[in-house]
């Protein structure tokens, strides 16, 4: 009987465990409508869902020369938390032959994918934790009073240094890609 009820606890957990894993790696997509809100870029759905798309940060875009504009038809594909959506690829349909791929997610794989890495410059840092909670990833800890970066969580979405709500970036410029 206590070797039945062990594998039954066994077994729930394992199914547990899996159901956390699933979650937390689900792989969506959604096609709706571009606006600018706050100077961020959101998707609206035709059903009134809401996503904040996590893109590079805007000078990778400008430098790839991707044309988006309000009101422009997009498809995403990528990793969702509540509104925060981090985009993997991005297809822009009111445009001709615009593919965009940020990130290998397909997988799972939230790690960046070496456009660049972030970098917190300690000398600038003045340890205000201001950075630590809007990070979407929970990559930035404070060691020693300084903020750092976890580069294995980092999904290279710019928002500890562009802002993200009333959060308007590093406060003094020390975090940078490198
Ligand atoms: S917001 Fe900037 S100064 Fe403040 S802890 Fe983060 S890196 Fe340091
Ligand atoms: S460390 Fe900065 S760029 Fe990296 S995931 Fe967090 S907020 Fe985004």
């Amino acid at each position: 009987m206590k070797k039945l009820l062990l594998i039954l606890v066994l077994a729930s957990l394992a199914m547990a465990a899996l159901a956390v894993f699933t979650e937390d790696m689900e792989y969506l997509g959604y096609t709706g409508v571009l606006k600018e809100r706050g100077g961020h870029w959101w998707l609206h759905e035709s059903y009134g869902d809401s996503l904040r798309l996590l893109l590079a940060p805007q000078a990778k875009l400008d430098s790839l020369e991707y044309v988006m504009a309000a009101g422009d038809t997009v498809s995403v594909e990528g990793f969702r938390e509540k509104e925060l959506f981090l985009v993997g690829k991005m297809w822009n349909l009111s445009r001709e032959a615009s593919m965009l791929w940020l990130r290998w997610l397909d997988y799972g794989n939230l790690s960046a994918n070496s456009l660049s890495s972030y970098n917190v410059d300690a000398s600038k840092c003045i340890g205000c934790r201001l950075c630590v909670a809007p990070c979407p990833m929970g990559a930035i800890t404070m060691v020693k009073g300084k903020a750092v970066i976890d580069l294995e969580k980092c999904v290279e979405c710019g928002i500890c240094i562009e802002g993200y709500g009333k959060f308007k970036g590093c406060p003094v410029r020390a975090i940078a890609p490198k």
